[in-house]
């Protein structure tokens, strides 16, 4: 077994998650991990970095799937006895302009990046070895959200005894109201991926706070943040920030040195805490 630190980016073939294996392969004292759902994807990644002179490894990921998730979970036990560094960084965003119906939207938007992340946090957190960090990629989106929701669904959101399985009841009513048409009514906003990503914001509070009661002295840090408006295949061209600029907030949770004791259970943006 490897004692050499190790760290995996989800979804990083390309956009954000390739920028934050770049510099990850800069500034990490470890094996840095690009994964992708596409194998073929994934390695012309790897290929495009070692032409930069970096040296990523690859494997397979598809938060879509357990058993993908659950291979690379124990890949990373026998290989290395657990990991150092985890970035959920895979998501998905319909266009504005698609015009698939808004429940099936909600369904495929929350598969992934909701439902699909929090499969990753329940296999590979527990591997997470004492000073590891956890970084959640989220969305200020997830804040104009939680603007939009009823004050009912506001305080649900922003409590500190908010269980997951409350959370994952929750976000499976988004979806079962969309169905229904009535999700306004039941005091949703008008935004699947608003809803997935205060979803991911929620989980990661909510993790952070377990990691608090059950393993306080393993001194793991866990944030979710918001990386700007990126220049990607999601958000175009006309976005404000360069993939590498994106990829600075998460690479900095990621990088947190072993002697600090936060920020922990946070919402950040351009690597400062906001007010949930
Ligand atoms: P992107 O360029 O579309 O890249 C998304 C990445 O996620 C791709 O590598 C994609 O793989 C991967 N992915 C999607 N579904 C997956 C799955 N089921 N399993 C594994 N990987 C999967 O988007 P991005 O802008 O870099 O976004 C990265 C993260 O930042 C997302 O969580 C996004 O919500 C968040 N974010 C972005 C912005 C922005 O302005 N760009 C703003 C706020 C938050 P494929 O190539 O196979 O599709």
């Amino acid at each position: 077994m490897s004692n050499v630190p190790v760290a995996v980016v989800t979804g990083s073939n390309k956009g954000i998650g390739f920028a934050i294996v770049r510099a990850l392969c800069k500034q990490f004292p470890g094996d840095v991990y690009l994964t992708a759902r596409d194998p073929g994807r994934g390695q012309e990644a790897v290929a495009k970095l070692q032409e930069e002179g970096l040296h990523a490894l690859f494997h397979q990921l598809d938060i879509d799937d357990l058993q993908s998730i659950r291979a690379l979970r124990d890949f990373l036990k026998e290989k290395y006895g657990g990991l150092n560094v985890l970035v959920n960084n895979a998501g998905i965003a319909f266009k504005v302009r698609d015009t698939t119906p808004f429940a099936i939207q909600a369904e495929v938007t929350l598969k992934t990046n909701f439902f699909g992340t929090r499969n990753v946090c329940t296999e590979l957190l527990p591997l997470v070895k004492p000073y590891g960090k956890v970084v959640n990629v989220s969305s200020m989106v997830s804040s104009s959200a939680l603007g939009g929701c009823s004050r009912e669904l506001q305080q649900k959101f922003r409590s500190d005894t908010i269980t997951e399985d409350e959370l994952v009841e929750l976000m499976t009513k988004f979806v079962e109201d969309t169905k229904k048409s009535v999700h306004e009514k039941e005091g949703w906003p008008n935004t699947a991926y608003g809803v997935s990503k205060i979803g991911v914001t929620v989980l990661s509070r909510i993790q952070a706070r377990m990691l608090n009661e059950k393993r306080k002295g393993d001194h793991i840090l866990l944030n979710a943040c918001c990386p700007g408006w990126v220049r990607t295949d999601m958000a175009g061209p006309k976005a404000t920030k360069s993939p590498d600029e994106g990829a600075e907030t998460p690479v900095y949770l990621a990088l947190l040195p072993s002697d600090a004791d936060g920020p922990h259970g946070q919402f950040l943006s351009n690597k400062t805490v906001r007010t949930w």
